[in-house]
């Protein structure tokens, strides 16, 4: 069990993945809320047979998949069945991402997860770090990647935690507004802070 986590958050587009590969390629053990949130409703699992009881079998695809865009509408306009899809699948997800946490054996760990602040994951993490651009990179990288037109980023970035409330949560910033190369020297500065801080903590 590593007994240093260093929480990874930032808007959409902002280059977490990026941010979090660079991680990875230093052998630090990534750890994805996003990716342990999606196998949580995986086909056959217990927390998709959940919802398919609550919101009834049309929730699912004829493959046996959760519905997202489905889900997506039933929840956006009623806050009583958001509020019961939380409630049942974010201690879940809690639990498993302890699990891996607990898991991991490197000096340290990241947690990257884009609602890492909003949800509350903080009491899981030893130091925050916010990857940060500015509005129009992320607009124009995000309409990039996903062929998004520029309303439907912008609108997106409306409904996330303000850039600002964001960074003053931050104990590190990346800044990504140069290139990837950037990113990674960066990365390598942080990874040895990371590594002292977690030897220093094992020492105490
Ligand atoms: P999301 O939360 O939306 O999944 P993210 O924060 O993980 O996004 P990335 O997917 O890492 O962001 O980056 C968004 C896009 O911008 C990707 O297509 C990525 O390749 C590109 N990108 C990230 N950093 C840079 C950079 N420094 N220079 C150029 N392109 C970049």
């Amino acid at each position: 069990m590593s007994n240093f986590v260093v929480g990874v958050t930032g808007g959409i587009g902002s280059g977490k993945t990026t941010v979090t590969d660079a991680f990875a390629a230093r052998g630090i053990p990534v750890i994805d809320a996003d990716v342990i949130a999606r196998e949580m409703v995986a086909a056959g699992s217990d927390s998709l047979n959940d919802i398919a009881r609550h919101f009834g079998p049309d929730i699912l695809t004829a493959q046996g998949e959760l519905d997202r865009a489905q889900l997506r509408q039933r929840i956006f306009a009623d806050e009583a069945e958001k509020e019961w899809l939380n409630q049942l699948l974010h201690p879940r997800i809690r639990h498993a991402i302890e699990t891996r946490l607990n898991d991991a054996d490197a000096a340290y760990c990241i947690l990257s997860a884009p609602l890492l602040l909003e949800n509350k994951l903080t009491y899981l993490t030893n130091r925050v770090l916010v990857v940060d651009v500015p509005e129009s990179l992320q607009i124009k990288r995000t309409m990039a990647r996903d062929n998004n037109s520029e309303a439907q980023v912008e609108a997106i970035i409306a409904a996330q935690m303000p850039r600002q409330q964001r960074l003053a949560q931050a104990d590190d910033v990346l800044s990504n507004d140069g290139t990837v190369a950037d990113v990674y020297d960066q990365v390598e500065i942080l990874h040895q802070q990371y590594l002292q801080a977690a030897a220093s903590k094992r020492q105490q």
